[in-house]
């Protein structure tokens, strides 16, 4: 009996990201802040690492979804690779250590400049977004008497059943060069002297959930390279992209995004041919759950028919709720009175300023601590400056603890 009592505690001390001694510890920094728990990074890290080894492929991480030094070490411990999709993120990268061999630009407005420092520093592969792209990045080249590896972005035209403003990869959208000018660049590539084709790229959306998403991305690839296969052209590298979700409603119950499942998609659909890498890109994924932002409750206001709990974090820390309508996961972590519902508003003058409606939490008096959870990925990246707010810091599991 009592060594069921241990099970318990210890398996609700695991997965519960804010122990007793955290909390009290929170209690002395300022808000609002993002809490990064490092060893919720490193056990996704591993799950990935682990899984995506089984099949030999190669993980990118999209350094647009966190570029913090801590956690970008981290990751480059675990031997990915980057994606980055502005120059300031290839020197980023490079800063890290991440080898030029193992960084990627892509973006569908790369700079003069940014193709420019890019070439100098020889990194792995550009991933071309358009033909007019191609012809710049092949002059500036020439310029510089460097060979550019190039991976054409491919828009698939496969619907991602996610909000719109964050679906990539339909004809609709500014994304790639679309399928029905494939041919006619690859026929006509050899004009570009100092570009060199080494590959395939798509990316069709982020925050994906259903892997019926993934297994039409992989099915329209085959048909992609069965048609090029006929004209003699089978390229090195296919990359796939990133874009698996997370849970949002529930991040306690799914710390862990299902990269099982995602990669045995891929190996299992994907008509891989001989000597080819297949290459992901995972931003989200990998570190949205490991972060929150915590703040304080300033006031709490009874409207006619609601009441809301005005923190002290706003759309400048968090712009998601905002910005794409998403839902993050609020908790009061310093109350264990009976629930209520509120509005969680921040302090920003927008009425979209608004982190969740009709929020059920322990009831909240001033001064309690409020954690807004997944918020690890395109959260503090977002940061603005809007209404001339400070810049939120952030702290570290393992700096707190030791
Ligand atoms: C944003 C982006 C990613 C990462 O997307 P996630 O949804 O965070 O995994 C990967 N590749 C490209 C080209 C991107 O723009």
């Amino acid at each position: 009996m009592a060594f069921l009592f241990f099970i318990i505690i210890f398996v609700a001390k695991y997965f519960c990201m804010f122990s007793k001694e955290i909390i009290e510890q929170f209690q002395n920094i300022e808000t609002p802040f993002y809490y990064y728990d490092t060893d919720l990074l490193a056990q996704t890290l591993q799950a990935v690492k682990s899984e995506s080894e089984k099949y030999g492929f190669t993980v990118h991480y999209a350094l647009k979804a966190n570029v913090n030094d801590q956690i970008l070490r981290q990751i480059h411990n675990f031997g990915f690779g980057a994606d980055c999709v502005s120059g300031n993120e290839v020197k980023k990268a490079l800063e890290i250590g991440f080898k030029p061999d193992h960084v990627v630009f892509a973006g569908v407005g790369k700079s003069d400049k940014e193709i420019m420092e890019a070439l100098q520093a020889d990194i792995f592969c550009f991933n071309s977004e358009s033909v007019q792209e191609l012809e710049v990045i092949n002059e500036l080249a020439i310029k510089l008497q460097k060979t550019a590896k190039i991976a054409l972005r491919i828009n698939p035209n496969v619907q991602a059943d996610t909000h719109k403003y964050i679906t990539t990869g339909t004809s609709e959208n500014k994304f790639g060069i679309n399928l029905h000018e494939l041919d006619s660049v690859i026929d006509n590539f050899a004009n570009y002297s100092n570009l060199k084709l080494i590959g395939l790229h798509f990316h069709i959306g982020s925050q994906i959930l259903d892997l019926n998403n993934f297994k039409d991305l992989a099915l329209k690839i085959n048909e992609i390279q069965d048609n090029l296969e006929k004209k003699g052209v089978v390229l090195e590298n296919i990359n796939v992209g990133g874009g698996l979700g997370i849970d949002y409603k529930n991040p306690d119950e799914n710390l862990i995004s299902n990269f099982k499942d995602y990669f045995k998609n891929f190996a299992e659909l994907l008509k891989i041919r001989k000597h080819q890498k297949v290459h992901f890109e995972l931003g989200r994924a990998l570190v949205a759950q490991c972060g929150s932002l915590i703040s304080k409750v300033l006031y709490l206001k009874k409207g006619v028919s609601k009441q809301f709990l005005i923190i002290d974090a706003g759309m400048t820390e968090l712009i998601r709720p905002a910005l794409y309508q998403a839902h993050h996961h609020i908790q009061n972590l310093t109350s264990d009175k009976i629930a209520q519902n509120y509005d969680v508003v921040g302090p920003i003058c927008e009425s979209s300023d608004c982190f969740g409606k009709e929020i059920s939490l322990n009831e909240a008096q001033r001064g309690d601590l409020i954690a807004i959870r997944s918020a690890g990925a395109y959260g503090e990246v977002m940061t603005s400056f809007y209404n001339l707010r400070d810049k939120a810091k952030a702290i570290y599991k393992n700096e707190l603890l030791n």
